[in-house]
Order: C-alpha cells, then sequence, then structure tokens
C-alpha cells in the first residue's frame, strides 16, 4: 500500500512542477559577488522537488526606490542570465515553444516575471524592453502605490479605493498587445477590476491566497476568485499567508485554500504560486524581519512545504485528501502549461 503511493507520488512528480513566483533574480542579485549560486544553492531543491518551470520575479525592495529601480531590475536579470548561461541544467525561456523545448529536454525553465513596473517609471517604452529581456508576466504592484496602481494592503480594508492610473492602463493594454501575462497578484480590489475590464485574455493571479481563511485585502475574495473562473484564469496557491495564525499555517491548510478555489470555480483554474521566502528571510537580520513585519504582516512558514525540495509533500497531500491524478496534474502544472500555450 506505502509503495503504491510512493509510485504514484513518483508518477506525478515526474511531469513536473510549475512554480509561478520565486524571488530568485532578487536572491541572485544579492549574491552577485559568488559564482554558481544557482547550481549551488538552488538546483538541488530544484531537482529534488521535481520542478521544471519558475515565474523568477524581478522586485525591486523599498531601499532601492525610486533611483535604483530601473538599474537594480536590469542587473538581477542580468545575474539571472549570466548563471544560466554556465549550466546546461536551465533555460530561461520566452515562449511557449521554448518552455515545452525546456522541459523535453529535462531543463529547468525560467519564465521572468515582474512584480511591481517600479523599474519602468512612467516610460512605456521600457516596458518594450523589459519585453526584448524575456519578461513575459508582469503584476503592475506590489503591496505599495507606483505609477500605475496601488496595492492591496495587508489588512481587511483600507486599500486606496481608486483603480489604475492612466499609465497603468497603457501597461495593460501593451502587455496584452506584446504577450506578456497580466498577473492580478497584490493590486487593490478596484485595480482588480479595472484590469478585468480593459483587458480581454485570461488573467492570472500568480500567487495569493483566499480572503475566507486569511481575510485581508492582498488576498482575494470569493467574488474575485469567480471572476477569475469566469474568463478561465489561473490562480496560483501561495504558500506564505495560509492563516494568520502560525499555528494554523499547515500544509493541511494549504490545501484548503486550494480546494476552496477548486469548489468555486473548478479544477481547471488553480496552480501553484508557493512564493517560497523563508530562505531570503532567514538570512536578514532581526531588525528587518520586525521591519517587514510592521509594514506588512509576519510570514508564517509551513514546516514541511518551506522550499522546493519538499514539494512533494504537496502531491502526497493532495493524495490523501482525494484528489485524482488528472486533478494533482492539472494543479501541478496543467493548468499553467494551458495559461503559456494561450498567452506565449
Ligand atoms: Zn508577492
Amino acid at each position: 500500500m506505502n509503495q503504491s503511493i510512493e509510485d504514484q507520488i513518483e508518477r506525478l512528480q515526474a511531469g513536473g512542477i510549475i512554480d509561478m513566483h520565486f524571488d530568485l533574480p532578487m536572491d541572485l542579485y544579492e549574491k552577485r559577488q559568488r559564482r554558481d549560486v544557482l547550481e549551488t544553492e538552488f538546483l538541488p531543491e530544484f531537482e529534488s522537488g521535481n520542478v521544471s518551470v519558475v515565474g523568477a520575479a524581478i522586485y525591486i525592495e523599498d531601499r532601492y526606490l525610486p533611483e535604483a529601480g530601473l538599474r537594480i531590475a536590469l542587473d538581477q536579470i542580468a545575474r539571472l542570465y549570466a548563471e544560466t548561461a554556465t549550466s546546461d541544467r536551465f533555460a530561461i525561456c520566452k515562449s511557449f515553444h521554448e518552455i515545452q523545448a525546456a522541459r523535453e529536454a529535462g531543463k529547468i525553465a525560467f519564465l521572468i516575471t515582474m512584480e511591481g513596473v517600479e523599474p519602468l517609471g512612467t516610460d512605456l517604452n521600457q516596458l518594450r524592453v523589459f519585453y526584448e529581456l524575456g519578461v513575459r508576466s508582469i503584476g503592475l504592484t506590489h503591496a505599495r502605490t507606483n505609477a500605475a496602481g496601488h496595492g492591496g494592503v495587508f489588512a481587511a480594508s483600507g486599500s486606496p479605493t481608486e483603480g489604475l492610473t492612466p499609465f497603468g492602463r497603457e501597461v495593460v493594454r501593451e502587455c496584452e498587445a506584446l504577450g506578456i501575462i497580466i498577473d492580478l497578484a497584490h493590486i487593490n480590489p478596484a485595480g482588480f477590476q479595472e484590469i478585468l475590464s480593459i483587458s480581454t485574455k485570461p488573467p492570472i493571479v500568480s500567487h495569493t491566497n483566499v480572503r475566507r481563511y486569511y481575510d485581508i485585502d492582498r488576498n482575494i475574495s470569493d467574488e474575485q476568485i469567480k471572476l477569475i473562473g469566469e474568463r478561465h484564469g489561473v490562480i496560483g496557491a501561495n504558500s506564505i499567508l495560509v492563516s494568520p495564525q502560525e499555528e494554523e499555517s499547515t500544509l493541511d491548510h494549504y490545501v484548503d485554500h486550494i480546494e476552496h478555489i477548486v469548489n468555486l470555480i473548478g479544477i481547471d483554474s488553480v496552480g501553484i504560486g508557493f512564493d517560497f521566502f523563508e530562505f531570503i528571510y532567514r538570512q536578514w537580520p532581526e531588525s528587518r524581519q520586525k521591519e517587514l513585519a510592521a509594514k506588512l504582516t509576519t510570514p508564517h512558514f509551513i514546516p514541511d512545504l518551506k522550499n522546493h525540495s519538499q514539494a512533494r509533500n504537496l502531491t502526497r497531500k493532495l493524495i490523501e485528501r482525494g484528489f485524482s491524478d488528472e486533478q494533482i496534474e492539472k494543479i501541478m502544472r496543467g493548468n499553467w502549461i494551458r495559461i503559456f500555450s494561450e498567452w506565449l
């Protein structure tokens, strides 16, 4: 019996896991004095978790803004390219075809994403430059306000009530025209509505949790979930904001978030956006951890789902919770693959 579950996990893992949100370029930039960081620090975890596609998110920390936003974004992309070039295990992919080719060759595909458009300043031309560099998914904001719009706050209410700025609307339209997936993670509720009203392709929410279990504007409500479902979009379940309570931040409760989305809009609209962040958080001095708690929240990491090497714990849990192989494959990869095929 046990052996048959292990075999089932192995079979499901073999097709690969797609994680649409990982703060990798930021960490590569912080470790820019070192070489082979990807191969020595990340590859073992990706491999033991059978990770096949990673949304590698450009993100600019507050301390670099506004002056250095563009430069740090370019440096993050440069480090990702430099590190990828020294290994035959990775490929930066710019199209659906390239993602499929990387998967077939057994390489780990990176899709460069951008979390907050601060690097663009207010210049739409820069969007074209980042597109040429390989950025294929963009969320307009993190938790803060920028030239495009406002992020949702880490509280049950109190986000700015305005939607996008004229620049934000231009970015959305240009993303659709270029073929950059529009990501609704973090955007405030008014911005969420507005993006849906001016875009036509299936939207994604790369990494979020459901407000039913963690009621903050940064997460998504049942109504928002239904809107994503109506548009055949995909929501990536985030492993960090599973519960405001540490003791409730468990793998089982993570699956509750997945199950809630499935119950509302079906199995074709849920994927993975782990947002593994513990490896960065633990490098920070306590003062910085406190700063994060004051500004946003204290993250509660799931003990047996803290990094990619533990991804198979999720597969096991989904089996235990009664998901079929076909359903698990959709959650692990199939639904994101569909989004890539429709956008890229
Ligand atoms: Zn985020």
